[in-house]
């Protein structure tokens, strides 16, 4: 590993107003593929990249990218949450996409050293953290449609606050019934940087209608839940947990995955199952719809206040934070600040 320490050092934005991914620390990590082999990881100031205009990632998008969050207490320890977990999902994305996979174990000593050196960018205050954002992009200089031979993995820092403006406030969302996500075969369950860009518009036309974001129904017969947003989705139906099943148009969330054991380790019962339009509306009509929530790195719960559908609104929970979203928020959080025993082992030393 290679460092060059910054000699200008970055004004701190006030981190009582960080918002989410605008401010940047002032290093990062770089390292790049040529010759059929990663080179040595380097820790950088924060700077621009040069681009040749030709570099295929600005034509084809082969680019993935991971997102995870440090933490510190009040103490000055600093924390990661399952961030193994993200380098594995990486290397999946990376294969998805035909490129090349990273040496976890080098990597995560590299982001460590990193988060060490920038330390004092990380925020204390509830609900802020440092959201670290791995990615990979395609490098050769070349128009060809096919994998490049050449690659740059990076890795930059942003301090946030919660994720959303109004905090847990429940959020509007619109069942979107004519663009899809994810197709099963396609590039749903992994996270290649296209998928974002292909979900925009959706959430565009949402936004003008009033909503928040959307909800994804399956491409194929758009029938079955799929995903909120970029987050997982789970309903609360007769005092049931349920959460679409990971079929192949999923991205399978580190968040999601957390919160269907912590669930189960305290008595819920979970299903991850698919479940239909219909079974939520009916479930609404008897009264048996009890919660609706988004899970996330970046949010970690979200509850969804309200549904709509058709042009109708549904109303879940009288558009009130629901007490199951409540438990798990308050259960990974407090585990993620270090406030509830890790039993899990689901947190990585960082200093
Ligand atoms: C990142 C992401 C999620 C959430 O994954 P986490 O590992 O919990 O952060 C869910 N859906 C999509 C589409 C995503 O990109």
């Amino acid at each position: 590993m290679k460092i060059t320490y910054s000699t200008n050092k970055k004004q701190k934005p006030e981190f009582s107003n960080l918002g989410f991914g605008k401010y940047f620390t002032d290093h990062m990590l770089v390292m790049d593929y040529k010759d059929g082999k990663w080179q040595e990881i380097q820790i950088l100031p924060y700077q621009d990249f040069s681009i040749d205009p030709s570099t295929n990632i600005l034509h084809y998008g082969q680019g993935i990218f991971e997102g995870m969050k440090a933490y510190k207490n009040k103490n000055g320890k600093i924390t990661m949450f399952r961030s193994y977990d993200n380098l594995k999902r990486m290397n999946n994305s990376a294969k998805r996409l035909c490129m090349p996979e990273i040496d976890i174990d080098e990597v995560f000593e590299g982001i460590k050293k990193l988060i060490q050196i920038d330390s004092d960018w990380i925020p204390t205050q509830s609900g802020a953290s440092l959201y670290v954002r791995p990615a990979m992009i395609a490098f050769d200089k070349m128009l060809g449609v096919h994998p490049a031979h050449e690659y740059r993995f990076f890795v930059i820092l942003s301090p946030v606050g919660s994720y959303y403006a109004n905090g847990l406030a429940p959020t509007k969302i619109m069942i979107e019934e004519n663009f899809v996500r994810a197709a099963i075969g396609g590039t749903g369950e992994v996270k290649c940087m296209g998928n974002y860009a292909a979900s925009l518009l959706a959430g565009e036309i949402a936004s003008q209608k009033g909503y928040d974001q959307v909800l994804w129904l399956d491409a194929a017969e758009k029938k079955y839940v799929e995903e909120v947003g970029a987050m997982n989705i789970f309903f609360v139906i007769d005092g049931i947990v349920k959460t679409p099943k990971l079929v192949g148009s999923i991205l399978p969330g580190i968040t999601r995955d957390s919160a269907i054991k912590v669930l189960k380790d305290n008595g819920y019962e979970v299903q991850e199952t698919r479940i239909s339009v219909e079974e939520i509306l009916q479930a609404q009509e008897e009264g048996k719809l009890d919660e609706a929530f988004g899970c996330g790195t970046a949010a970690v719960i979200s509850p969804v206040g309200v549904l709509g559908y058709g042009g109708k609104d549904i109303i879940i929970n009288n558009n009130q934070m629901g007490p199951v979203a409540s438990f798990l928020y308050d259960t990974i959080t407090g585990i993620q600040y270090g406030k509830i025993e890790d039993k899990y082992n689901w947190l990585i030393a960082i200093n």
